[in-house]
């Protein structure tokens, strides 16, 4: 099967099965969704929502933050995993922000591309999710599943993510990676895929290699 029609129908299915599929950090500004997707990394979003509530009570714009000492940082975000490297991105990003841009977070993929802490995912989830732009981020998730079903073969999440906007039309690119992640946290898992209940099995590529 073409790979634009198994992402389709793969996309269809999952679409079904997970009808509220979206991200589940809690955010009221870009700039929050900004530090909650940069806390992600390595985290659960259960683990950022719990940081997150505590600090966006006393610090949510980049100027709050870039005026905290990087120790007082730390303490507040250290719920979450690697903390120490992100509270220093953090800091320097939101002095980037508040000089630079005016305070405000860029609505662009290669500026937010060239900030401290942030990779190809998480600008692809601020255009999608903050901008309502085209996006498509891979995280662990996407590139796993992506790779078993056999929609890709790829080595890295940047071939992954080349090879799936090639596929999935524009317009689906942010649905496909948030149904691609739910999919990933709750049946495709690392560890134990659970095959047996799975939706896609029927066309996933990884099956027929049992
Ligand atoms: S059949 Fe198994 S490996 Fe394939 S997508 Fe489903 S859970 Fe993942």
């Amino acid at each position: 099967m073409r790979k634009q029609k198994l992402s389709a129908l793969v996309l269809k299915l999952l679409r079904n099965e997970y009808p509220n599929a979206g991200t589940m950090l809690k955010f009221s500004s870009i700039f929050e969704l900004l530090i909650a997707v940069v806390l992600s990394a390595q985290s659960t979003d259960e683990q950022v929502n719990r940081v997150t509530s505590a600090l966006f009570a006393q610090y949510n714009t980049p100027g709050e933050m870039a005026a905290l000492e990087l120790p007082a940082l730390e303490e507040l975000i250290k719920g979450v995993g690697i903390f120490r490297n992100k509270a220093k991105n953090i800091k320097e990003m939101a002095i980037i922000i508040r000089d630079k841009y005016k305070g405000e977070v860029p609505a662009d993929f290669d500026e937010l591309l060239a900030l401290p802490g942030v990779g190809r995912k998480t600008a692809n989830v601020m255009m999608a999710v903050g901008f309502g732009q085209p996006g498509l981020g891979v995280d662990t998730h996407v590139h796993r599943v992506a790779n078993r079903l056999g929609l890709v073969h790829s080595k890295t999440p940047e071939q992954t993510e080349k090879a799936l906007k090639q596929m999935i039309p524009v317009s689906e690119w942010s649905e496909a990676h948030h149904l691609l992640i739910f999919h990933g946290r709750r049946v495709c898992k690392a560890r134990k895929p659970e095959c047996a209940g799975c939706v896609v099995e029927k066309h996933c590529a990884r099956s027929f290699e049992k």
